[in-house]
């Protein structure tokens, strides 16, 4: 973090950004979560967060999650992974965090919901990483495969599918942004219809155009650097 710059001013102007798009669009801001993106920051920065209030963690690795919350002793928040989870970690995924928000294949679903089994656990919950902004250097699967996905979580006996994440096209166009994140609210609605299912959950924005999510029915954003400075 900057000098002169404390926690809380950073916290204060992400809330007004998500405040005033909210105002803009109609919604209340209470329908959208702030999530503290805490990827390669120490735990310090993770117990500043919480101590602020925010409940949300999200982590890009496995083991740093895992790290953090051991190393650290941080038994608070509700933790989530955002970044690609490779087969082979879904246990110490499934022992790390408590949401899973990147399932983008049918082969982690069935290893997740195995391993959820050999650990006891019921109704984990996931949300389907959906590349909509077809991005190939992008993880997430074809909106094409979404349907089959869901159906396969539906199915699975030991989670349980609470909506969708994307990460926004890289561009400052708004237009093309926006595009993308209509897309996969589209696609949570005809999901939600095609199994039944709420799927209450759309994780879509980040620093850079959090306000843009936010229009298009975001109702969780995942934001570091405004809330904690450039990484390194
Ligand atoms: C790093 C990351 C974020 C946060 O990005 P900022 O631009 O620092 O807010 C959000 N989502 C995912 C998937 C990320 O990897």
């Amino acid at each position: 973090m900057q000098q002169g710059e404390h926690f809380s001013d950073r916290l204060e102007a992400v809330r007004t950004r998500i405040n005033t798009a909210c105002a803009a669009h109609g919604r209340s801001p209470e329908e959208v979560v702030l999530m503290a993106v805490s990827k390669t920051r120490p735990p310090e920065a993770v117990r500043e967060a919480l101590a602020a209030g925010l409940r949300h963690i999200g982590e890009n690795r496995v083991q740093e999650a895992a790290g953090k919350r051991r190393d650290g002793g941080l038994t608070d928040g509700f933790w989530e992974l955002i970044g690609p989870l490779q087969s082979n970690k879904a246990r110490l995924a499934l022992e790390a965090v408590d949401r899973i928000q990147t399932v983008d294949r049918l082969k982690l679903v069935e290893r997740l919901d195995r391993v959820c089994g050999e650990m006891g656990r019921a109704a984990f919950p996931v949300l389907l990483q959906a590349n909509v902004a077809e991005d190939p250097a992008k993880h997430g699967c074809r909106a094409e495969d979404a349907p089959a996905l869901a159906e396969a979580i539906q199915a699975s006996a030991h989670l349980r599918l609470e909506g969708l994440m994307t990460i926004g096209e890289l561009t400052l166009e708004e237009g093309r942004v926006r595009r993308t994140f209509a897309r996969l609210r589209e696609l949570r609605n005809h999901l939600a219809l095609a199994t039944g299912l709420p799927l209450p959950v759309l994780s879509m924005g980040m620093t850079g155009d959090l306000e843009w999510a936010i229009a298009e029915g975001s109702t969780l954003v995942r934001v570091g650097t405004a809330l904690f400075g450039e990484r390194a």
